[in-house]
């Protein structure tokens, strides 16, 4: 987004900010990377996926690197914040996007299933922020934007666990932001619906996608970027008075 002041001139929503995304090489969070560096930020491309995150950072030229990181490992998430600050400095932002999701009945889950969703949707972001914070308190201030969904909100048929570790990471989002308010570090969360990425197109959810569909208001899936403009507000300082909020982008389906 430009902007252009009175005085006529052009700048940006987010200027030599850094930041990181992760699960940045594809979906969303590849959605959340190109829309930071339109807006004027530096980032480093976090995810399991090396090839397809190395190209999109070779794609990208110098304004982003690719890290491998494993949200789940606690010392794989200092060693990519020790390269994303010998890259580009103190890290003003961090988006916490990887994330999992499996679904069945209920009673068909194991305790594996949960540990595995956890790890991934609540650690993540658990250990993300830990490794983060002193740094962007060092610095003077941050924004974090957990990603959450819909079912971040609600409870959901044959989501369960994925209902119970986006509501987890939704209670740590906001004690989090309790706390480091005083530091000028914002955390907040966004909710999307349905939205068109390749996390949605396994066959075991299709069916489940497809009856989604059909209770949007707007009866369409949500497009990554839709979802990656609301980032760009809450990473930017254009969002300066909220930490601690949920927000949302489905397509209406929460107002019904
Ligand atoms: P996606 O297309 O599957 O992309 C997620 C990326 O994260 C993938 O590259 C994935 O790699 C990676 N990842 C998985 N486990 C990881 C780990 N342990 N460490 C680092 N990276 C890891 O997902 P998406 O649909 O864009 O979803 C992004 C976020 O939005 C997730 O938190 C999801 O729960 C949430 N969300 C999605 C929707 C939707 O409709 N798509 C709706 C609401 C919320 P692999 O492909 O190898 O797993």
């Amino acid at each position: 987004m430009i902007f252009i002041d009175y005085k006529g001139t052009y700048y940006e929503i987010i200027r030599k900010k850094a930041a990181i995304v992760t699960g940045g090489a594809q979906g969303m969070g590849e959605a959340h990377v190109r829309k930071l560096i339109e807006e004027g930020a530096k980032v480093v491309i976090t995810d399991i996926l090396v090839d397809k995150g190395e190209k999109l950072a070779n794609e990208l030229g110098d304004s982003a690197i690719f890290v491998k990181l494993d949200v789940t490992n606690a010392d794989s998430w200092e060693e990519a914040i020790k390269q994303a600050e010998s890259a580009f400095g103190p890290i003003d932002i961090l988006v916490n996007n990887a994330g999992i999701d499996i679904m069945k009945p209920f009673v068909e889950f194991t305790a594996a299933d949960l540990q595995k969703l956890l790890d991934v949707n609540l650690f993540g972001n658990f250990h993300g922020m830990q490794k983060i914070l002193p740094s962007m308190k060092k610095a003077g201030g941050g924004s974090i934007v957990n990603i959450s969904s819909l079912e971040g909100l609600r409870g959901t048929a044959g989501n369960s666990i994925y209902n119970a570790s986006k509501f987890a990471a939704t209670g740590l989002t906001k004690a989090v932001a309790q706390e480091y308010a005083e530091f000028n570090i914002r955390v907040n969360s966004v909710h999307p619906g349905a939205i068109q990425t390749p996390g949605v197109e396994a066959d075991d959810i299709k069916d489940t996608v497809q009856n989604y569909i059909k209770n949007i208001p707007m009866k369409r899936m949500g497009k990554p970027e839709e979802v990656a403009n609301l980032v760009v507000f809450l990473a930017s300082d254009k969002s300066s008075y909220s930490t601690g909020s949920e927000f949302i982008v489905d397509g209406g389906i929460m107002a019904g």
